[in-house]
């Protein structure tokens, strides 16, 4: 058995949507690399039909009216090569002050916090700018706050929620309306051996009372979709952190925001990507 790399170019703006398109037509993981996508598929698939899939969702991006400008091309890897491969591309991250962003076959770096994270299908290995940009900002939250406990809402991986358990953060309850995504959260909670870690399907609708972190890494239109939720699940004086805006659309989320009881108190931008420390009250 083989397997095909493909290389994808997409715009920002159309790339959480073809991370779902990606895992829809069968791809085995993905990862970011140079402002590229990098998708694995097995080749027990047949070439044709992965091509044919990668045009569907390139048609289902276009149609939904997201920037659908994206090429790619394809690499023909044999097995041992893709294990290969697949593992170099997930070497240990140092993130924030003190932790370190491991994936299981690697020994843990020694006087650095480690998130063992398996690179599956989900969404978070911590490659992504704005999965950095949230690790970051809780190890500076955690070191103020009231940690009773976290809502991370669009969990993905579980990486931020672990990271907030490692940072001190009582009970914590991460939700994702993917179910591949409860099953790679459940199983990285596993390998950093924590207990303290709640899983739900769906969105910030099935969660209940309120919690003295919430974050948040979700495209724009979302995040102003929840506020009101978001707002209401939030203890008073606490923060929530949210992430996964593309410069520009930041300012339609902060009104919703402070429309909803919260104000800025941070924001962070790489150029493409802003990440913003709101609190409430
Ligand atoms: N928290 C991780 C993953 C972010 S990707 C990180 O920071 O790296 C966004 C995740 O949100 C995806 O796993 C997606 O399935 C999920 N998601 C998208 N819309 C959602 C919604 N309305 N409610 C809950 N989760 C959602």
């Amino acid at each position: 058995m083989g397997y095909y790399e493909i290389k994808i170019k997409v715009s920002a703006e159309a790339q959480e949507a073809l991370f779902e398109g990606l895992t829809g037509i069968g791809c085995l993981g993905m990862v970011e690399e140079a402002g590229e996508i990098i998708a694995y598929f097995s080749d027990n698939l047949g070439i044709d039909s992965i091509r044919s899939g990668m045009e569907s969702v390139k048609k289902n991006i276009r149609e939904s009216g997201l920037d659908g400008e994206i090429s790619y091309d394809f690499l023909f890897l044999a097995e041992r090569d893709w294990n290969e491969t697949w593992k170099k591309k997930f070497q240990p991250i140092d993130v924030g002050q003190n932790l370190t962003i491991i994936p299981p076959w690697m020994e843990k770096k020694e006087g650095r916090m480690n998130l063992i994270i398996d690179p599956g299908m989900a969404f978070g290995t911590g490659h992504h700018e704005t999965t950095k940009a949230c690790l970051s900002f809780i190890e500076k939250i955690a070191k103020g706050e009231r940690k009773e406990s976290c809502l991370d809402v669009g969990t993905g991986t579980g990486i931020l929620a672990i990271g907030a358990s490692m940072l001190g953060y009582g009970q914590i309850l991460g939700v994702d309306i993917d179910p591949l995504a409860i099953d790679a959260a459940n199983r990285n909670i596993g390998l950093n051996n924590l207990t303290n870690i709640t899983i739900k399907e769906g969105t910030i609708s099935v969660t209940e009372g309120v919690y003295d972190l919430i974050t948040a890494n979700l495209m724009s239109e979302i995040l102003i979709r929840i506020a009101p939720e978001l707002a209401a699940r939030l203890n008073m004086g606490c923060h929530a952190l949210l992430s996964g805006m593309i410069t520009g659309q930041e300012p339609e989320v902060i009104k919703e925001m402070e429309a909803c009881g919260l104000h800025l108190l941070e924001s962070f931008t790489d150029g493409r990507w802003v990440t913003l420390i709101m609190e409430k009250g």
